[in-house]
């Protein structure tokens, strides 16, 4: 993203530096999907997701996904994504969204890719979708609700489709109660993100968000799980190689 644009080495050096031993960047487009590949062939430890998220979803042709399948045959890319539903924003039209996500779940069952679904105030119509997707393509490797925010039941039903749930820096906003959600998650469907540059740990806030702050993530989670930071990065990191099987 633009954001990095002026030291995006120096924020990769800086998460490696702090101990982040795997990054994985997620395109919104066409465009953004190819600088990911990009990015993750310069640096060993950077991984990329190709894929359309809703916001962009009103002008999109099947055209473009034929482009996500090829780039998806690079080997640095190991999921699809960024792709959901967005009834909160709303920038593109509902039906767009719906059609957008469709044709990348698809590809995703033909290619055995686990999916990165952003979900915001979609979460019924996300459910049914993904619901009829998994009994058709009965994937190994589902995928990752990103950024999760909903209660213990839709968690519960995404849970037992085999999806794992993704938390950021907004668990520890003073406000946030994610904690009783997040406590009643396997310990192996759990994953950790950025989803830089948005939603900073809360010492960061109206800052910039980078990868290096995941370990303040961490340290959060470990509160709530009454675990330590150590046993929690152990676990998030096998978790996301389980996962996407980084190479
Ligand atoms: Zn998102």
């Amino acid at each position: 993203m633009k954001e990095f644009s002026r030291d995006r080495d120096g924020v990769i050096t800086r998460a490696i530096d702090a101990g982040v031993s795997k990054i994985l960047t997620v395109g919104t487009d066409v465009k953004s999907s190819e600088k990911a590949i990009e990015l993750a062939g310069k640096y060993p430890q950077v991984f990329a997701a190709v894929g359309i998220h809703p916001h962009g979803a009103g002008n999109v042709q099947k055209a473009e996904i034929t482009r996500i399948a090829e780039m998806s045959e690079n080997p640095r890319v190991v999921a699809l994504g960024e792709m959901g539903l967005d009834f909160y924003h709303n920038y593109s039209p509902k039906e767009a969204q719906l059609q957008v996500l469709k044709w990348q779940l698809e590809l995703a069952g033909e290619l055995s890719l686990p999916v990165i679904i952003h979900d915001r105030q979609a979460t019924n119509d996300i459910l049914s979708i993904l619901t009829e997707w998994v009994k058709l393509t009965r994937p190994q490797r589902p995928g990752v609700i990103h950024c999760f925010g909903e209660g213990a039941s839709a968690a519960m039903r995404y849970l037992g489709m085999g999806f794992c749930l993704a938390f950021g820096g907004y668990i520890g906003y003073p406000n946030n109660k994610a904690g009783d959600v997040i406590r009643s998650i396997p310990a192996d469907k759990l994953l950790v993100e950025t989803d830089c540059p948005f939603l900073p740990p809360q010492k960061y806030r109206g800052r910039r968000n980078e990868p290096a702050y995941i370990t303040l993530t961490v340290e959060v989670l470990a509160g709530i799980l009454g675990k330590s930071s150590e046993a929690v990065a152990r676990q998030t990191t096998e978790n996301a190689q389980r996962l996407f099987k980084f190479q």
